[in-house]
C-alpha cells in the first residue's frame, strides 16, 4: 500500500443530497443522460429565483465531479474531489458570479474562464463552470463566450442559469440544451411550507399565490414582513386612484420596491379582474385588501383594467431583461397613467 493511501478503495457511500425533493425529477433526467454519454456540453438550467436552482447547479457539479460517480446518485462526499469541492477549491470547478459591488459578469472573468477550460483537468477528468446568472452576461461577455459554446473541449460541462428564457440570447438557447426545473404539486409545496412554519398562514398562502413556483422565494415573503408592505402598496395605489395621493410621491416612495412592486400590480390586477368578473371576494389572493380592491374596481371599468395590465407587463418584461432603460421614469409613467386613467373615468362619469 502506498504511503499516501493511493490505492486504498474509495468510499462509496453517497453523503446527503441538498437537492430540493421537487427537483429530483429534472436532476435524474440530467443523470441519466450524462451515464449514457448523451448529455450535452452546455446545459441551460431555467428557473425563477427561490426554486433551488443553485443548490442543482452545485449538486450536479459535485456529482459529476466525484471521483465515485459511477456507483452514486450524490456526489459521495468524501473522495478528494468531493473535499476540494466543499472547500471550494477545486481546480476543475469554475463559478463564475457578479462579482461585489458589480452588476455585470465581466468579459475578462469570461476570458479567465476560457482559460481555464483549456487547461487539462487536475482531478477526475471532467471540467466544470458555473454561470449563475446569464443575463448578467454582457454582449462582449457573450462573444467571448460563444466560442466555448461552438468549439467544446471533450469532459468539459457548463451550466448556465437564467430566471426566464427571455434573458438568454437566441445564440446561447440554440447551442445549449435546455434544463427547465419547475414546481408541478402545488399541494405538496403547500404541506412543506406550512410544516415549515407551523401551519398555513394568510401571508403564506398570499406568497405561494405570489410565488408558486419559488417555494423558497415564498417562504421568505411571509417571514420578513412583505405581506405588509405589499398591503401598504395596494392601499396607497387605491388612495392613487381616488386622487388622494400625487403619482410622483408614490413613484419615489416605491422606487427602491420597484421589483416588488410591479409582482404585487400584477397580483392586484388579477384579482380586480376576478372581482370585476366574478365579484367573489372569497376568490381574491389578497384577502387583507378587499376594501381597497372595491375601491378600485368601482373606478376603472374592463377595458381600462386591461389597458392598465398592458402597462404594467411591459414595465415588468424590461426589469426581466435587466433592459437599460430609465426605470425611474418608466416607473414615474406608470402611476401617473394610473392617475389619469382614474381621472378619465370621474370625468366619464
Ligand atoms: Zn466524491
Amino acid at each position: 500500500m502506498s504511503l499516501f493511501g493511493d490505492d486504498e478503495l474509495p468510499p462509496v457511500t453517497a453523503r446527503e443530497s441538498q437537492l430540493d425533493f421537487w427537483n429530483q425529477v429534472a436532476f435524474e433526467r440530467v443523470q441519466a443522460q450524462f451515464k449514457s454519454g448523451s448529455m450535452h456540453h452546455a446545459l441551460l438550467l431555467l428557473g425563477p429565483g427561490g426554486i433551488g436552482r443553485e443548490t442543482f447547479a452545485q449538486e450536479l457539479a459535485q456529482w459529476v465531479l466525484c471521483q465515485n460517480h459511477s456507483q452514486l446518485d450524490s456526489a459521495c462526499g468524501s473522495c478528494k474531489s468531493c473535499q476540494l469541492f466543499v472547500a471550494e477549491t477545486h481546480p476543475d470547478y469554475h463559478l463564475l458570479a457578479v462579482e461585489d459591488e458589480k452588476t455585470q459578469i465581466s468579459v475578462n472573468q469570461v476570458r479567465v474562464l476560457i482559460e481555464s477550460m483549456q487547461e487539462s483537468a487536475h482531478q477526475s477528468g471532467w471540467k466544470l463552470a458555473n454561470i449563475s446568472d446569464v443575463a448578467a452576461l454582457n454582449q462582449n461577455s457573450y462573444n467571448a463566450l460563444l466560442k466555448t459554446l461552438e468549439e467544446p473541449q471533450p469532459q468539459t460541462l457548463l451550466i448556465l442559469q437564467a430566471e426566464q428564457l427571455q434573458q438568454v440570447p437566441a445564440t446561447i438557447r440554440s447551442r445549449s440544451q435546455l434544463v427547465a426545473l419547475s414546481v408541478n404539486e402545488q399541494a405538496t409545496i403547500e404541506a412543506w411550507l406550512a410544516e415549515r412554519k407551523g401551519g398555513m398562514t394568510e401571508e403564506l398562502k398570499l406568497a405561494l399565490s405570489l410565488f408558486p413556483q419559488a417555494p423558497y422565494k415564498a417562504e421568505d415573503f411571509a417571514n420578513n414582513g412583505d405581506a405588509v408592505k405589499c398591503g401598504d402598496f395596494i392601499l396607497d395605489i387605491s388612495c392613487l386612484m381616488q386622487g388622494n395621493e400625487s403619482p410622483l410621491a408614490l413613484a419615489e416612495k416605491w422606487l427602491p420596491d420597484i421589483e416588488d412592486c410591479c409582482l404585487w400590480m400584477l397580483l392586484m390586477m388579477r384579482d380586480l379582474l376576478l372581482l370585476q368578473q366574478a365579484n367573489d371576494k372569497s376568490c381574491i389572493s389578497l384577502q387583507g385588501q378587499t376594501e381597497a380592491l372595491t375601491n378600485i374596481v368601482n373606478i376603472l371599468n374592463n377595458q381600462r383594467l386591461m389597458q392598465l395590465n398592458e402597462k404594467i407587463v411591459e414595465l415588468r418584461s424590461l426589469l426581466i431583461k435587466k433592459s437599460p432603460v430609465n426605470l425611474s421614469s418608466s416607473w414615474q409613467a406608470l402611476l401617473i397613467y394610473c392617475s389619469q386613467l382614474a381621472q378619465k373615468t370621474a370625468k366619464s362619469a
